[in-house]
């Protein structure tokens, strides 16, 4: 075989289209029963695949500027027409995000799937790797099916999330056993887990917000948008996307917390401002309780006095400044202290794998084992949550299996 590609996820299966488009003969190994599950749930079931917004300022990991190589060989544009053309019909859905017209994830899978066989891509399913030998000439694949053999190597093989779609991190040990330097893998695109008790109080609560987050005090990222509190803790996209500090805060034993702001539009001073105008000017006959209702949920409410240690019945006129401004900085910013994650099986992606320093972003190919490639979110890239993780899959599939092609014709 000229081309292996472990992993028939997001980026195993484009990579081995472009190997294929480009005359290589490719077979994949892929050890779920089935090609692209973890595509399957992506974009809750409606696959959000790329986004019109890139930039290395949506990509993170030891150094994210690696994946601007191949964004420019096949970004936004390129990955639409690629769609188009296997039939994904784009719909624009909001803000930029791109959904398949058919609201189904699973077309995209289908489409990849047809164009696979269209150019005779052999997919063997159910293959457990044992080990993947360097040789004279090539790789060899050592599985419980046999031993498989090829001039060119590429991993694909996921990160660690939602490991119940095959992404289980079973790829390590055979990059770590080829040389390769793993950047820890933590959850990323999760919830957080918080301490205080107050949190079962305000479950269910969605409300617009900004969530700053603190490692050691120090102010690390913030995000906004719709925060989701939980029994246990934040959900919501912008808690997701300032989890993978959170994961790494957490991996080196730091104390994290997040500053929740409910009143992100105002300063600190105009917000003790509206607090003084609901209590005092417009308070009258009203408790405090009553005073802060239709601007914020009411359960919200009851945790925001009860923190400011205001009595719920406390007519509202008597609140002294102090309280109020005591009140105000609590809605601008309730702390939550961090004591974990909900882990890799609620993770979208994971953060962390193969250290960049050690691959050539222009190719995919390892700097280390000359013809191994690498592609998808095994790669130390994590993307924020708007289509960007599967961008990452589709661009750095395409460039690893163009240039493993390219490869195999400099040999042949
Ligand atoms: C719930 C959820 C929602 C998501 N929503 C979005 C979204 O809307 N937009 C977005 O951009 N991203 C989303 N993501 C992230 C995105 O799905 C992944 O980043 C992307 O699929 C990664 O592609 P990949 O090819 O690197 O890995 P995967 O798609 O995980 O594929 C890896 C493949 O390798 C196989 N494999 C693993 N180990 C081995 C082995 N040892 N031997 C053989 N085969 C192996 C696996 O079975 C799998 O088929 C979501 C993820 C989850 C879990």
């Amino acid at each position: 075989m000229d081309v292996i590609v472990v992993g028939a996820g997001a980026s195993g299966l484009t990579a081995a289209i472009q190997a294929a488009r480009k005359g290589a003969r490719v077979l994949i190994l892929e050890h779920m029963d089935k090609a692209g599950k973890k595509i399957l749930v992506t974009g809750n079931g409606k696959c959000n695949f790329t986004n019109e917004k890139q930039g290395i300022a949506y990509y993170n990991g030891k150094n994210p500027a690696f994946v601007l190589p191949a964004l420019r060989q096949f970004g936004f544009a390129e990955t639409l027409q690629f769609f188009k053309e296997l039939g994904i019909h784009p719909q624009n859905k909001r803000d930029g995000y791109y959904y398949p017209a058919s609201g189904q994830a699973a077309s995209v899978i289908k489409v990849l799937l047809l164009e696979c066989k269209r150019l005779n891509i052999e997919i063997a399913y159910n293959v457990g790797i044992r080990e993947i030998h360097r040789e004279t000439e090539g790789f060899s694949f050592h599985t419980k099916q046999g031993i498989f053999e090829s001039l060119c190597c590429i991993i694909a093989t996921g990160g660690k999330a939602a490991k119940k779609t095959g992404s289980d991190g079973s790829g390590i040990p055979y990059i770590v056993g080829l040389g390769h330097k793993i950047i820890d893998l933590v959850p990323a695109l999760v919830q957080l887990q918080g301490k205080q008790s107050f949190l079962k109080n305000i479950a269910g609560i969605r409300a617009e917000g900004t969530i700053c987050l603190y490692i050691e005090n120090r102010k690390k990222t913030e995000d906004f948008g719709e925060l989701q509190l939980t029994e246990f803790g934040v959900s919501g996209i912008p808690a997701f996307q300032v989890s993978r500090y959170v994961s790494y805060g957490l991996l080196n034993h730091k104390h994290v917390f997040v500053l929740l702001d409910f009143l992100s539009d105002l300063a600190l001073e105009d917000a003790t401002t509206l607090m003084e105008q609901r209590f005092h000017t417009y308070g009258a006959g009203k408790s405090a309780a009553q005073a802060l209702i239709g601007l914020f949920p009411e359960k919200l409410n009851r945790v925001f006095l009860k923190e400011a240690r205001i009595n719920l019945e406390k007519p509202a006129q008597n609140c002294s400044d102090k309280e109020l401004a005591a009140l105000a900085a609590l809605t601008k910013a309730l702390r939550i202290d961090i004591i974990g994650t909900k882990g890799f099986d609620h993770a979208q992606v994971s953060a962390g794998g193969v250290d960049t320093d050690q691959i050539n972003p222009t190719t995919m190919e390892s700097r280390i084992v000359p013809g191994l490639y690498f592609a998808g979110e095994v790669v130390d890239i994590d993307g924020m949550c708007g289509g960007y993780n599967l961008q990452w899959a589709w661009s750095s599939g395409f460039v690893a299996g163009s240039a493993a092609a390219d490869n195999i014709r400099r040999e042949k």
